[in-house]
């Protein structure tokens, strides 16, 4: 063995190693390498630690359920200030005229960001 760099297979001094185990990091030549969820895992020892390591680390990248949060909170943030401002723009519509008809505008445009945002969270489960 040299230095700790794994160039031979762990079990098998003699054979040069053709990658390292995500979970022991011991080098592994072709006959002792597993795929498993496309990182090498010593065969029939560690297959499913890696497997383990693989989906932990998916699920931490992903992180859908605080996106899914995040997509509901917006929605339901323009949500209402849309129901306000639209509602505000019809109450006043007799007399403010266009500049309550532009409230009405942006209450729509506020409604309707606040469907987009459910939709895209929605995508999350
Ligand atoms: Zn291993
Ligand atoms: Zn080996």
């Amino acid at each position: 063995m040299w230095n700790g760099e794994n160039l031979n297979c762990f079990y098998h001094p003699a054979s040069p190693a053709v990658g390292v185990c995500k979970y022991c990091q011991r080098g592994l030549c072709s006959e002792c390498a597993a795929v498993a969820d496309d990182v090498l895992a010593c065969k029939n020892r560690h297959e499913d630690e890696v497997h383990q390591l693989e989906q932990l680390t998916a699920r931490n990248l992903f992180q859908s359920k605080r996106v899914r949060s995040v997509y509901m909170r917006n929605a339901i943030f323009y949500g209402l200030v849309g129901t306000v401002f639209a509602g505000f723009g019809v109450w006043q519509l007799r007399w403010l005229g266009l500049q309550a008809a532009l409230f009405i505008a942006l209450g729509i445009f506020l409604l309707y960001a606040a469907i987009a945002n459910y939709l895209e969270g929605r995508k999350y489960k």
